[in-house]
Order: C-alpha cells, then sequence, then structure tokens
C-alpha cells in the first residue's frame, strides 16, 4: 500500500443517532483491558452506547461498557453479536486474531483493519514494512536478522557478527520486554533461541539507547492525519515507568523527524485509526544522535496517557473520531505533564505486605489526574493505573512528579 491509496470514506457514525429497531449508535472494541477502559469512557462520553468483547467475566472495559460479550476473540457467534450491535469496530490490543478482525470487516467497518494488526502482531513483517518506507520516513529500524531455523543461527555466527550483543525478540507475543533475552556471543544466541522454544524471532544489534520517545497519530478513513507531539519515555526493567511531555523534552530536530516518520509510516500502511510508533535515540557518534524506529502497536498506547489530562483532545477521543468516521481535530496540548505508570509493586509494603497506596497524600499535591483501571488484585509488573502530573510550568511539574513518586515509591524519575 502507499500514501496516494485512500480507504474510501465511510459514512460517519454520528453519536447518538438511533437505528430503525430503536438502538443508539454502538461502537465496538475487541479486548477488555485499560486501553479498551478508556476507549469507552471517550466514547460513552461522546453520546455512544459501547459494547466490549472480551473473555474475562471481570475486565477493566466491559466494567464499563453498556455491552460486555463474553466470548473468546474467535468465537463466531460472539464476533456475530458483536457485528451485530455495533456500526463500527475497533480493538485494543494488538494481539486479537487477525482472522477475527477480518471476520468482523465482512459486515462492519474495522479499524484499524486485519491487515495492517496483522503487521504489527509480527515483529519479523513490521520490521519489513520499516525498511520498506525507510526512504519516505528517513529512519530506519536496528540492524537485525531473522531466526527461524538452525541455518540462521548458523548465519549470524558466520556472517553477522555485527550483531551481537544483540536482543532476540519473539516474533509474535512480545510485550512488557517479555519474550526477550539479551544475548553476548553465539552460544548464548543459541542457547536463548532454545529457551524461547525455537519459534520465529529477530536478532536486534544491541543501540546505545540515549533515549527513547513515541509518537501517536491518528488516520481518518480519508486520509488525513493529526499526531501529538513526540513524548519522551522511560522504561525500568522492560515496561514503560515514566512518559515526559512537554515542549524541550528532547531535542526539536529529533522530534520532528519522529513525528514525521511516523506520519509516513501511518500513510504507507493505508492506515486507519490510532497508531503508536516507538522510536530510540542512539548515539551514531554524531552531535545529537540518530533516530531508530523500534516497533509500532495499532493502537492508543500507554505513552499516550497524559493526553487525558493535558490536552484537549485524548488518543481515545482521536480513536473514536478515526473508527466512526469523524473529523479528525488535531490536539493541542494545554499543559506540560509528565505521567508515572502504577504497577502492581505500589500496592506491596517491603515485607510483601498488601497495602493501600497514600492515596490521601498523593491527592493532596496539586494538578494530580489519578487513573486505576479496576483491576480486582494487584500482581508486581501488573498495570494498575497511571498517575498524570500537569502543571503551569514544566518546573513545577517535575517537582510534583518527584514528590508524587517519592510517596509511592516510583522509579524512573532519578533523571530528572
Ligand atoms: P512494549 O510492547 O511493552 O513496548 P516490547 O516487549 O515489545 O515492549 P521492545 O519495545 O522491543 O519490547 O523492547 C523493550 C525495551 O527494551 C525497549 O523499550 C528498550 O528499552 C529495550 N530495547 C529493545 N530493543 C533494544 C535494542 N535493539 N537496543 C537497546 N535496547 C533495546
Ligand atoms: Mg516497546
Amino acid at each position: 500500500m502507499s500514501a496516494d491509496i485512500h480507504v474510501a470514506a465511510m459514512t460517519p457514525v454520528f453519536p447518538g443517532s438511533v437505528d430503525a429497531a430503536g438502538q443508539l449508535a454502538t461502537l465496538g472494541i475487541m479486548g477488555g483491558g485499560q486501553l479498551g477502559r478508556m476507549f469507552v469512557h471517550a466514547a460513552q462520553r461522546l453520546g455512544y452506547f459501547t459494547a466490549v468483547l472480551e473473555p474475562d467475566a471481570q475486565s477493566p472495559a466491559g466494567q464499563v461498557s453498556h455491552y460486555h460479550i463474553q466470548t473468546d476473540y474467535n468465537d463466531p457467534a460472539g464476533l456475530a453479536q458483536l457485528a451485530q450491535l455495533c456500526q463500527a469496530i475497533t480493538t485494543e490490543f494488538e494481539n486479537v486474531p487477525a482472522q477475527a478482525l477480518q471476520t468482523l470487516a465482512l459486515t462492519r467497518p474495522v479499524a484499524p483493519g486485519a491487515a495492517v494488526v496483522g503487521i504489527a502482531q509480527n515483529r519479523i513483517e513490521e520490521k519489513a514494512h520499516f525498511t520498506a518506507c525507510a526512504d519516505v520516513s528517513g529512519v530506519s529500524c536496528a540492524p537485525y536478522a531473522v531466526i527461524e531455523t538452525l541455518a540462521h543461527l548458523q548465519a549470524v555466527q558466520d556472517e553477522r557478527a555485527d550483531l551481537l550483543p544483540g536482543i532476540l525478540k519473539t516474533a509474535r507475543m512480545g510485550y512488557d520486554g517479555k519474550g526477550q533475552v539479551r544475548v553476548k556471543t553465539a552460544v548464548e544466541l543459541a542457547a536463548a533461541w532454545a529457551e524461547l522454544g525455537s519459534v520465529a524471532c529477530v536478532l536486534e544489534k544491541m543501540l546505545p539507547l540515549t533515549a527513547e520517545c513515541s509518537v501517536l497519530v491518528a488516520r481518518g478513513w480519508d486520509g488525513r492525519v493529526v499526531s501529538f507531539a513526540p513524548q519522551r519515555n522511560v522504561h525500568v526493567d522492560g515496561i514503560l515507568a515514566v512518559t515526559h511531555a512537554y515542549e524541550g523534552n528532547m531535542l526539536s530536530a529529533l522530534a520532528n523527524s519522529a513525528r514525521d516518520a511516523a506520519v509516513s509510516i501511518a500513510h504507507h500502511l493505508g492506515y486507519v485509526g490510532v497508531l503508536c510508533v516507538e522510536f530510540f535515540v542512539v548515539d551514531d557518534g554524531s552531535e545529537h544522535g540518530g533516530l531508530v524506529v523500534n516497533e509500532m502497536a495499532p493502537r492508543p498506547h500507554n505513552s499516550g496517557h497524559y493526553t487525558l489530562d493535558a490536552c484537549d483532545v485524548s488518543q481515545f477521543d482521536l480513536q473514536v473520531h478515526a473508527m466512526a468516521g469523524l473529523p479528525l481535530p488535531p490536539p493541542r496540548q494545554h499543559s506540560p505533564a509528565i505521567m508515572l505508570n502504577l504497577l502492581g509493586e505500589v500496592w506491596f509494603d517491603a515485607d510483601g505486605q498488601l497495602q493501600e497506596p497514600d492515596w490521601y497524600s498523593v491527592l493532596s499535591l496539586p494538578e494530580t489526574h489519578l487513573h486505576l483501571y479496576g483491576k480486582l488484585r494487584a500482581r508486581p509488573g501488573r498495570k494498575m493505573g497511571h498517575l498524570t502530573i500537569t502543571g503551569p510550568d514544566i518546573a513545577s511539574v517535575k517537582t510534583v512528579a518527584r514528590r508524587a513518586a517519592g510517596l509511592l515509591g516510583l522509579p524512573g524519575l532519578e533523571a530528572i
């Protein structure tokens, strides 16, 4: 697909419209996690009914949606019910079976479509896509090799020693640093591939990162695009810990290149919906470092949660607008912001006993916006919620963020 092929404009699904059967316009989503929950909130605020397809009885999005269809993602009856209830359908996570999206697309507009979600589900295809549009986007991915056979392993040893030390990543189902092993030698690589079950993988060269950032883009059925300024992200143990969203969070030349690259990647895919593209800033010997594209998520992203409190239009608002064929308003950030992820650790004290976080103190700090996802049980590493700090200026946002992080024992803010 190329930039000049636009999907035909769909007939908008207007909020509040009532069909012949007396049913209010309903938007559907595959998956019931926190991203689905925040999508539901945004859709309902506009006046839509919502339907969530999610196998778990208790889910963040299922709790708040008008309809919860509790079936597997590829259950024909569940999919038929979702299509029957909804005028347009989206997804909240990339590992929903692409086949299910294809089935839904037979009768309903589905955005993003099965083909692009399929690309984002597979690092091999994703990297091939990034490589295919590197000339237009101006940004390449990290040097890598596909590892699917013993012969591929041998080939790395013989011809691609430049990829070591590297990170072996499973092609499918990786998230929050799972399905990844860091390897220094060919022997370690062979052991890591066996440890990952000898499934299809990519071996990526370990790059000297100086920073990480991401860009959120929304593209409509008519090919129009709006985007947010890049966020700078800090990961701890492979999981996003902190997002810095304010003017000067990174060098403006790099920020502009990242934004342009993300937009051209979305165009090149013929994408419809909200897309997040993650980038590395690497020390390439140049004065300011270079940009490398890491991966993309075919949906709103954890690094865009600050948009709920710091922008006039959030990433979830844009997801709703894009899928429903409504105009895409260019978002405006009205406050600098820092987002702190709240993982399950916050609910445990130093002795491993469950504790209630000190919300009273946290919420006594100015401009702290707490979002909890309705998960009943905290587990280490589990995303339970996030806290966004906004403020009149960057210095006060940083000060409050440090104090909130201190109260909750959160990592990742040491550098500011
Ligand atoms: P998520 O889906 O949660 O963003 P993931 O499990 O898909 O994460 P990646 O984004 O590929 O994993 O990697 C997780 C983190 O590991 C990155 O944010 C980065 O900090 C580090 N990392 C990944 N690849 C490289 C690399 N080639 N060089 C250096 N660091 C890397
Ligand atoms: Mg990532």
